[in-house]
């Protein structure tokens, strides 16, 4: 179920693709020229565009360069059996999939569906694995060989900082800079205690640390026990 922007000129085929996308759940709406249509992409956001190759106003690799100065959406091109080099260019320029005419509902339903999956944003990551910690930026939750770790907030914002870095050496200032939301500097003995504090629910002390080293006059990794 998508929302469909069709830009084409023929009202014979506008009309065919409006009744067999309708069939399918989509919704439509359709523009006989380039310059309505982008406009019309502007006012609605469609999901997907379909864009005929051949309109009165405005040639392809035009209205392609003017929809992708304003937006990201997917772009199926529909043209005509002698326009192939024209869809090289337009692939090159940022057409997500074509069509030759005439083509299958089920073929359009197809590309539709497969320019959809490719538009799906990717999931950030949310977890972090170092050795047995298992951090969960999502649910800021932590597990220790299975076990959930009992943090207060900042030891958690500081426990992630230094998992997403594993093995880098961050000194305090970088640490004062972005986990306390201080720039300037402050206090370093705060970086120590969060650290002792931390160290203490990780099971580890300063002396015989497993995941959180010291690096003399540099700063702290947070590394994997060997
Ligand atoms: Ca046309």
């Amino acid at each position: 179920m998508a929302d469909v922007l069709i830009i084409e000129d023929d009202a014979t085929i506008r009309t065919a693709l409006v009744r067999s996308l309708s069939a399918r759940q989509h919704s439509t709406m359709t523009s006989p020229t380039a310059l309505d249509g982008l406009q019309s992409l502007v006012a609605h956001r469609p999901d997907v565009v379909l864009m005929d190759l051949g309109l009165p106003d405005l040639d392809g690799s035009s209205l392609l360069a003017m929809i992708r100065s304003v937006s990201d959406v997917p772009v199926i091109v529909i043209s005509a059996r002698d326009e192939g080099a024209g869809i090289v260019a337009l692939l090159d320029a940022g057409a997500d999939d074509y069509l030759v005419k005439p083509f299958a509902a089920d073929q359009l339903e197809a590309r539709i569906r497969a320019v959809l999956r490719r538009a799906e944003p990717v999931r950030p990551v949310t977890a972090v694995t170092v050795g047995d910690l298992v951090i969960d930026t999502r649910t800021r939750s932590v597990t220790l060989a299975g076990e959930v770790l009992e943090l207060s907030p900042k030891e958690f914002d500081l426990l992630a900082y230094l998992a997403e870095r594993a093995g880098e050496v961050i000194s305090k200032r970088e640490l004062l800079a972005n986990v306390w939301n201080q720039p300037y500097g402050g206090a370093d003995k705060t970086v120590d205690v969060h650290l002792h504090w931390l160290r203490r629910k990780l099971g580890e002390s300063a002396e015989a640390p497993r995941y959180v080293h010291r690096v003399r006059g540099v700063g702290v990794k947070l590394v994997a026990p060997a």
